[in-house]
């Protein structure tokens, strides 16, 4: 089924996806003559630099997410549709849904952004969950809950020392997040309300294949994070790659000497794994590369064109994290976009503004990436700030790098609402050191029986985390 035409002959636009690009994208054309449909296979758009701290406990979902069709209720030429694309017929111009109509375009977006990768082993994700979406959020936080439980409840020492060991993989800005949030959990939150373990003393470990944590960060600054996250109680191990995951931890291969054993392999027995290492393309990079012949890289991302568009496809943008783009500042050589949220709303604006310049006759413009810095946080009072500014970078570590990133985050989130709650959310948090989103719904089932599905070493409960 084709959906009908609507009345007006105005040209139509498709946006796939209503993350960061999709969402200013559509926007961009609040104003334009044409009529968008916005098409996203969950109803919200989801501020995912957040995302951790409701896999923490720290916030709850609708504090970082907000209904697409609430966003749009202003905006009479949107129309948003919940579903997934699952193939864009480049011939007929049409974008096909799963249990839906197809959908004609005239200018397509696709803004279908990315997920994790396991380098080709996809069996280690249900023994170490990716933080992608709510629902990963909500299973990870589930798992760091119910590990301390079953902790409470195990009274051989060494099966206890296994369920409070956590392990990070992966020293980007989502793992550093991670490990650095657990450890203050374990250290600052947790105490005071367990009879029999005591929850500080719970092992916190992040591992990089690296040689430093957040990579992108001038190198100082990724020392800073170091020390900031072995303040906090995290065990940083540099230049360890993850060789195998199971139900019962990982094997990893390091050549430092700074390992537990002096052995190049060795195994950390864990229940509770958290996986922040690889980005994969939506799937839909490659089948856009196999319909029209262009060129994906090995993460799946397209080769755009300097304007966004697909080469020898004038109607058809990609944007945001499935996109390899590239900056185009005048007299300088193109220089790689990265996968951050700005970049991903500014190529919405971009990819916006020429489908107008066609529409008017004009000639499309190249993509040019204004970068303004980049921030990562520790955990409480300690993150790590590069700015860039006409007069050189600005860089800066500790309180005042967390303040900035602290308002940063709650400027840049949608909705007034949103803001508010995070702020008083926060504001409490930092005085009583508490989390309050850590409620575990469902039946707790003693004895070792396998959890839901995607908990396949099994834990001693059935249950689910949710907000
Ligand atoms: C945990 C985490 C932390 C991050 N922290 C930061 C940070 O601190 N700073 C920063 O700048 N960046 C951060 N990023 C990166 C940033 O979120 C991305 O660069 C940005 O979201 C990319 O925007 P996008 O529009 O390309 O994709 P997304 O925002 O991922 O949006 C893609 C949308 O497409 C939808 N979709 C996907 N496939 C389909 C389909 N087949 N059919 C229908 N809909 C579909 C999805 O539901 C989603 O809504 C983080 C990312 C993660 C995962």
């Amino acid at each position: 089924m084709t959906l009908s035409a609507p009345p007006s002959r105005r040209p139509r636009v498709v946006i796939i996806g209503c993350g960061f690009g999709g969402l200013e994208a559509a926007r961009a054309l609040r104003s334009a003559p044409v009529d968008i449909t916005l098409v996203d296979r969950t109803n919200h758009h989801l501020f995912q630099p957040l995302l951790y701290q409701v896999a923490t406990a720290g916030l709850s979902a609708p504090a970082i997410a907000a209904p697409i069709r609430h966003l749009f209720r202003r905006q009479p030429n949107a129309t948003t549709l919940l579903g997934e694309v699952t193939h864009i017929d480049v011939a007929a111009r049409t974008v096909h849904l799963q249990d839906g109509p197809h959908l004609p375009y005239d200018h397509l977006i696709v803004a279908a952004g990315a997920t994790h990768s396991y380098f080709g082993r996809d069996d280690w994700a249900p023994h170490a969950p990716g933080l992608k979406t709510l629902d990963d959020a909500f299973e990870i936080r589930r798992r760091i809950l119910l590990a301390f439980e079953a902790a409470e409840k195990e009274s051989d020492p060494a099966r206890r020392a296994d369920w409070l060991n956590f392990v990070v993989v992966g020293g980007g800005p989502t793992g550093v997040e991670m490990a650095g949030t657990l450890a203050e959990i374990a250290r600052h939150t947790l105490p005071g309300e367990f009879r029999h373990i005591d929850p500080a003393a719970a092992r916190i470990i992040l591992l990089e294949g690296g040689a430093r944590v957040l990579q992108a960060m001038p190198e100082a600054l990724s020392e800073r994070a170091r020390e900031q996250l072995e303040k906090l109680g995290v065990e940083v191990r540099l230049n360890a790659r993850v060789t195998a995951i199971d139900g019962d931890g990982l094997f990893v291969e390091s050549p430092s000497s700074a390992i537990p054993s002096s052995a190049s392999s060795y195994q950390i027995k864990s229940k509770c794994m958290v996986w922040a290492a690889g980005v994969a393309a939506s799937a839909l990079g490659r089948q856009l590369g196999a319909a029209t012949g262009c060129t994906t890289d090995r993460a799946g991302r397209v080769l755009v064109a300097p304007d966004l568009t697909l080469p020898g496809h004038a109607e058809i943008s990609v944007i945001g994290d499935l996109a390899a783009a590239h900056s185009h500042a005048p007299g300088q050589a193109p220089t790689p976009v990265p996968g951050v949220s700005p970049a991903a709303k500014q190529m919405g604006r971009a990819a916006a503004a020429n489908i107008l310049r066609r529409l008017a006759g004009q000639p499309t413009e190249p993509f040019r990436y204004r970068d303004y810095g980049n921030l990562a946080t520790i955990g409480r009072n300690s993150a790590v700030v590069d700015l860039t500014s006409p007069a050189g970078p600005v860089r800066f570590s500790g309180y005042f790098a967390w303040l900035f990133w602290l308002f940063a985050h709650v400027y840049f989130l949608i909705g007034f609402r949103n803001r508010l709650v995070v702020l008083m959310d926060w504001a409490w948090a930092y005085w009583s050191f508490a989390r309050y989103a850590r409620v575990v719904t469902g039946i707790v089932e003693p004895g070792g029986r396998a959890a839901q599905p995607g908990a396949p070493h099994g834990g001693p409960f059935k249950a689910q985390a949710r907000d």
